[in-house]
C-alpha cells in the first residue's frame, strides 16, 4: 500500500498558528502518523515541479490524500486532469476539509461544492451513522472536537453513495462530514475536519478515520476495463 499525501503547504509557511501546530507542514504530521502505522508514504506539495504529482508518482500511488485551501486556483489544469484519470482508473482519493473547493474535487463531483462556514472555535460532534462501515472500524459512536471551524449545510455535493458521518456544531448547524463516492474504478472519501489553526491532525480519532479511509479506498485488482464487444460472440447468436 503506497500513500501520497499532498498539501498546498501555504498557511504553515506564512502564518504563526498553523506553523506552531505543524512546523513541517500538515503533510509531515499526517505522513508521520501513517508511517507509524506501517504505511509506505510519500509527500508532495504545490511548489514542487508538477506539484509533485508526476505521472510516475501517481502510477505508484494507491491512495492520494489531499489538503488545499488558499491556492486551489494555482493547481494546474493538466495536473488536475492527470489526477482525475488516475482516480477513474482506481486510485483512491481522500480530500480533507477545505479541499471541498479544490479543482479536482469539483471536477469529480460536478457541482459547486460550496458550503457555509464560521471560525469561532466551536464544539463539533461527528456522529457515526454507519457503524458497520469499514471507515467506522474502531471508532466510538461519536468524535468530539472541542474547537473547530464550522462547516454547515447546504453542502452543494451530489448525494453520497454512503454517508458515513454527520456533524453537529455548537452554533446549531449540521454537515455531511464523511461522504463516500465511486467514480469509475476509484473510491473517494471526503472528510470534513482539518482546519489549519486547530490541532485536528494531532487527534488520534481523526487519524484513525483517515487510516480507515485509506484502507477502504485502496484499489482492487479487478478485471481490465473493456469497451468493445467480444468478437466473435462467445455463444452462437440466433439468426
Ligand atoms: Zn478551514
Amino acid at each position: 500500500m503506497h500513500v501520497t499525501v499532498w498539501n498546498e503547504y501555504v498557511h504553515e509557511q506564512q502564518e504563526e498558528r498553523p506553523r506552531e501546530l505543524y512546523p513541517d507542514g500538515m503533510h509531515a504530521t499526517i505522513s508521520a502518523d501513517l508511517r507509524e502505522h506501517g504505511y509506505d508514504v510519500t509527500t508532495a506539495t504545490l511548489d514542487e515541479p508538477e506539484h509533485g504529482l508526476t505521472e510516475e508518482m501517481l502510477e505508484e500511488t494507491d491512495v492520494l490524500v489531499w489538503w488545499g485551501h488558499r491556492k486551489h486556483d494555482a493547481v494546474s489544469d493538466d495536473v488536475v486532469e492527470r489526477v482525475k484519470s488516475h482516480i477513474l482508473d482506481g486510485m483512491g482519493f481522500i480530500p480533507l476539509h477545505s479541499s471541498h473547493e479544490s479543482k479536482i474535487f469539483k471536477a469529480l463531483m460536478g457541482t459547486t461544492c460550496e458550503l457555509s462556514w464560521r471560525e469561532a472555535d466551536e464544539r463539533e460532534r461527528i456522529w457515526i451513522l454507519e457503524p458497520g462501515h469499514q471507515i467506522a472500524e474502531g471508532l466510538d459512536q461519536q468524535i468530539v472536537l472541542e474547537e473547530t471551524e464550522m462547516y454547515g449545510e447546504r453542502f452543494d455535493i451530489p448525494e453520497p453513495d454512503t454517508l458515513v458521518m454527520v456533524s453537529w456544531f455548537e452554533g446549531g448547524e449540521v454537515f455531511r462530514s464523511g461522504c463516500c463516492y465511486r467514480r469509475g474504478s476509484g473510491k473517494i472519501f471526503y472528510f470534513r475536519p482539518g482546519h489549519e489553526t486547530c490541532p485536528i491532525f494531532h487527534n488520534d480519532e481523526v487519524m484513525r478515520v483517515i487510516r480507515n479511509a485509506i484502507d477502504w479506498a485502496a484499489p482492487v485488482d479487478g478485471p481490465d476495463v473493456q469497451f468493445e464487444a467480444v468478437e466473435p460472440p462467445l455463444e452462437s447468436l440466433d439468426e
